[in-house]
């Protein structure tokens, strides 16, 4: 099964929602990187929310990134999603492990985290992007990124974000969802909405009995609304890495360092770190680049 993002508003207009599955994406990363099962936790709760974050851009080719720069065992990860779906991202150190608390059997993403910033940067097209920062009070990152909304986009917003893994450290189920309140919205709504929020059992849960993120919509978190979807896009872990783009890197060092590795015949490595390949540069290549130099 495709994993997705979907948007839309209740038919009031007073609530507009964004969902994800990003079940099969999660597992990509994990195999990818060979995630812990902590990092596992991390970086797919940072998946979620930037594909959904990603499906509110404004145009193809604008990217939404969420970065974490902690001081515990993880310490950074940063995460990159697209206005079509495409998702990806790294941990600093994807070996790092926690203990899972046997008393509620989760993960402590918080101390994983440590204390630090989560920054949202929206590369719009401009000079500049724009950036957002607010310190990890909460370390849930669905509970930091909700503080994010209300405190930096003056968005009252709830935001839930899950990954259920099994002890094998394979991804059952990984998903999220945000809700925000438009302005003026009745105090009536507002109720209902934090009613069916706080009556909602854990998500990944909900998922695993079988319900779509749809389904979860529609009948838990905005139940008594009437949820009109608008539009729905396939999500995948994709990096658009290339020989040619790491190019431009290669070309930030001088004429004199590029001739002495052909002279030394060194070859010259960039590694990726959303994809981990290493793009190697060997003299036929390097004397390409110093043409265009
Ligand atoms: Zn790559």
């Amino acid at each position: 099964m495709k994993d997705k993002v979907l948007r839309g508003i209740t038919d009031n207009k007073f609530i507009r929602f964004f969902a994800v599955n990003s079940t099969a994406t999660v597992q990509e990363a994990v195999d990818l990187h060979n995630l812990s099962i902590t990092s596992s936790v991390l970086l797919g709760r940072l998946i979620s929310g930037a594909l959904m974050m990603g499906m509110d851009l404004k145009s193809t080719n604008d990217s939404l990134t969420l970065k974490i720069d902690g001081d515990g065992p993880i310490g950074k990860a940063l995460v990159t999603a697209n206005r079509v779906g495409e998702v990806k991202g790294y941990v600093n150190n994807p070996q790092a492990e926690l203990p899972i608390n046997k008393d509620t059997n989760t993960i402590d993403v918080k101390t994983a985290v440590g204390n630090g910033t989560l920054t949202i940067i929206k590369d719009l097209g401009m000079k500049n992007p724009y950036m957002g920062q607010v310190e990890i009070k909460y370390g849930t990152i669905a509970k930091d990124l909700t503080y994010y909304f209300v405190a930096s986009e003056q968005v009252p917003s709830s935001v839930g974000l899950g990954v259920l893994i099994e002890p094998d450290g394979s991804i059952r189920q990984s998903g999220g969802f945000i809700v925000q309140l438009m302005p003026d919205t009745p105090e009536k709504v507002i109720t209902q909405l934090e009613t069916n929020l706080a009556k909602f059992p854990n998500l990944t849960d909900v998922m695993d009995m079988g319900f779509s993120i749809e389904k979860i919509i529609k009948k838990f978190i905005l139940k008594g609304f009437k949820p009109e979807f608008l539009e729905e896009i396939n999500a995948e872990y994709k990096c658009s890495c290339s020989y040619k783009k790491f190019e431009n890197g290669l070309k930030l060092l001088s004429k004199a360092e590029l001739q002495e590795a052909i002279e030394k015949d060194e070859e010259l490595v960039v590694h990726c770190h959303f994809c981990n390949k290493d793009y190697k540069y060997g003299k036929t290549k390097i004397e390409k680049i110093l043409e265009t130099m």
